[in-house]
């Protein structure tokens, strides 16, 4: 594609997108002025789709109507409600409907697969992480490896990039894995990184990692909704999602996980709640716990209806989109953004992001400028600022437009020629 440098070119582009029209599907913040922002934020909370309040008013209204008989007679039953986010789900992750569940918040989950699936021994206790993961999980991985009596400072392997480079190698990983594979009990790595934008090879990754036996988890905020996901074929061991990132499913919303399907009925340890109980025998009350033979035998609580509501008004969305359709319209805007910011002549702002990325596009500010960020702020970009020096750009397919693209390279290119 020959890309041009102008707004019609931008408005042209936006004509022959065929899913131009979702953007209407959503509210889209306004700046003081009445104009409407440019909203690249969608990798930290997603725009809230229209369609979602009539979603939680069938619910309130239900609740009004039935009280504690909604469980069973809601329109859309409570009782089995995370079941109708099965669907959906499984088409983000790329996963058979067993393998996911709806359930509590990321990090969580993340926690609770963690007491599955990091089983340390004495000559097996290493987790490996990416050295510039997200901070909750440093911290949740951390921590259990505290729990079971580990020290992290020697149980905590963290993969950094080499030297000069921004990104990890899928060849540096594996060698990682092949050198010290013995002594890991588990990879646990952003399926795309948070700061770079970076996807992993999940399926190379995963495969040498159970050549040495060592168990796989991704954290999936940044991929859910954003990359293309296969975790069952990729063999994947376990993964957990949030909903509020790409999924725009509102502010804290109720998370998800991935269990492939050959962990379904083993023995391994779990912490367990009453909503992961067999159905059929759950309000028999018994004191033994039996857990469903799917993922969703990892459930504790029954989960907040107001918030799966939302999950299921977002996935609607995707469902009519398409995940495919809407990956290939990320690959376009990106790809324009790109080019464009490649055409802007300076050396105050640098590309972190390797190719092998979703729609998050990373800006590295030379000297750690705030200043530029506010700027850009002030012109009506809502986009993010990452401790040290980096700024965060996510034109999302469903709502963004080759006009915001065009538009945010115009007010950049502006400031950064002022001196
Ligand atoms: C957003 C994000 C989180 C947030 O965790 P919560 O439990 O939802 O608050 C965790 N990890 C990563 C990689 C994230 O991007």
């Amino acid at each position: 594609m020959i890309y041009k440098k102008n707004r019609e070119f931008a408005l042209s582009l936006d004509e022959e997108d065929k899913l131009a029209k979702y953007r209407d599907y959503f509210h889209i913040p306004c700046q003081k002025n009445g104009e409407e922002h440019i909203y690249f934020c969608g990798n930290s909370l997603g725009l809230q789709p229209k369609i979602t309040s009539l979603y939680l008013n069938q619910e309130l209204q239900d609740w009004a109507n039935f009280g504690v008989e909604g469980h069973t007679k809601a329109t859309n039953p409570w009782m089995p409600y995370h079941e109708f986010l099965s669907e959906g789900f499984s088409k983000i992750v790329g996963a058979k409907l067993s393998e996911v569940v709806a359930m509590n918040t990321l990090t969580v989950n993340l926690h609770l697969m963690m007491v599955s699936f990091y089983v340390p021994t004495n000559k097996r206790y290493k987790i490996m992480i990416e050295s510039d993961a997200f901070p909750s999980d440093i911290y949740a991985v951390e921590s259990q490896i505290k729990f079971h009596g580990y020290d992290p400072n020697e149980a905590l392997i963290k993969l950094k990039p080499r030297d000069g480079e921004d990104a990890l190698r899928t060849e540096d990983i594996i060698s990682e894995i092949q050198k010290k594979g013995d002594e890991v009990a588990l990879i646990m790595l952003g399926g795309v990184n948070y700061y770079t934008g970076q996807v992993f090879d999940f399926e190379k990754i995963t495969a040498a990692a159970h050549l040495k036996n060592i168990k796989v988890g991704f954290d999936l905020a940044h991929a859910a909704g954003n990359i293309k996901l296969e975790l069952h074929k990729w063999q994947v061991d376990f993964a957990v999602w949030c909903t509020y990132k790409y999924l725009n499913s509102g502010p804290g919303s109720v998370a998800g996980a991935f269990i492939h399907e050959k962990h379904h009925k083993t023995n391994l340890p779990r912490f367990a709640g009453w909503w992961g109980h067999d159905k059929e025998t759950r309000f028999t009350m018994p004191d033994n716990f039996s857990p469903i033979n799917t993922s969703e035998g990892w459930q504790l609580s029954n989960p907040p209806i107001l918030s799966l509501a939302a999950i299921r008004a977002s996935l609607e969305i995707f469902n009519q989109a398409g995940i495919d359709k809407l990956i290939a319209k990320s690959k376009s805007l990106t790809d324009y953004l790109v080019y464009l910011l490649q055409t802007i002549d300076t050396d105050r702002i640098k590309i972190i992001t390797p190719n092998d990325r979703g729609c998050q596009i990373s800006l590295r500010i030379l000297n750690s400028d705030k200043y530029l960020f506010k700027q850009i702020t002030n012109c009506g970009v809502i986009s993010d600022w990452r401790e040290p020096d980096v700024i965060r750009i996510a034109p999302v397919p469903l709502y963004n437009s080759f006009l915001d693209v065009w538009s945010f390279y115009n007010i950049l290119n502006k400031l950064l020629s002022e001196k």
